[in-house]
């Protein structure tokens, strides 16, 4: 009955859900906090994101897509295209998209920093794959991240989840470049943190003006990274 609700909302008129509906019809679903209502900083998401199932939600994309795909013009009766929008609807929904989802957020575990290492730490080149929100074509890349430890340290692999949970949305590069450099100041607990993207836009590659050699670089820089000199050495370890 609630996902009818639901539905009815999305295929209205204006498509905008949440405007005609009391708070009533709200009941029993998971309202998302204020700190995900869209700022320039976040990911603007409504506020019933997450009132649908994974399921339900692939079940409407399929039919949507399908859609798409038939007023293209295609045979969906033919075997190669078939299976396509299932296909397409689970690709968003649980292998490119699943970064929009607070519950598939990375749980990050600190550790003391034993060592007393004091200097600056640098993991480059860590794999980014992310979807650019204009067009929903791929972004590919490399993020570079580096932090002073503030008494506290994490798990290397923990800062390629954290890059690819952010990455996994439909994004503009400058807005993951920020979100990353949010994630890891709250984490860590510090506010020395530089994040540097590098990063193929396939929008700009394989359309409009068609440039296949173009990358685009957006950086974050803040506490002592703000510190010319602290910056010219993480650039150099990059080698940019
Ligand atoms: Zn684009």
């Amino acid at each position: 009955m609630k996902e009818e609700i639901f539905l009815k909302g999305v295929n209205g008129k204006n498509g905008t859900y949440g405007k005609g509906h009391s708070k009533e019809n709200l009941n029993g679903y998971k309202i998302i906090g204020d700190n995900h209502i869209a700022t320039s900083t976040e990911t603007p998401l409504r506020k019933d994101a997450f009132r649908l199932s994974d399921e339900a939600k692939m079940r409407i994309i399929e039919e949507k897509f399908r859609d798409i795909m038939e007023t293209l013009g295609l045979d969906l009766t033919d075997d190669s295209l078939q299976g396509s929008p299932r296909r397409v609807s689970k690709m968003f929904v649980k292998e490119i998209f699943y970064g929009l989802n607070p519950a598939n957020r990375p749980e990050i575990s600190v550790f003391e920093n034993k060592f007393k290492y004091g200097e600056m730490l640098v993991e480059k080149n860590i794999s980014l794959n992310s979807f650019c929100e204009h067009h929903f074509l791929p972004i590919i890349g490399r993020a570079h991240v580096a932090y002073f430890s503030s008494g506290q340290v994490i798990g290397l692999s923990k800062i390629n989840r954290i890059v690819d949970y952010f990455a996994r949305r439909p994004q503009v590069q400058e807005r993951l470049t920020v979100q990353i450099a949010k994630e890891l100041k709250l984490v860590l607990n510090t506010d020395d943190v530089a994040v540097v993207i590098d990063s193929k836009h396939l929008c700009v590659a394989c359309r409009g003006i068609k440039d296949e050699m173009s990358s685009t670089v957006t950086a974050e820089y803040s506490g002592k990274f703000r510190d010319k000199s602290i910056r010219e050495e993480f650039l150099k370890y990059l080698d940019l």
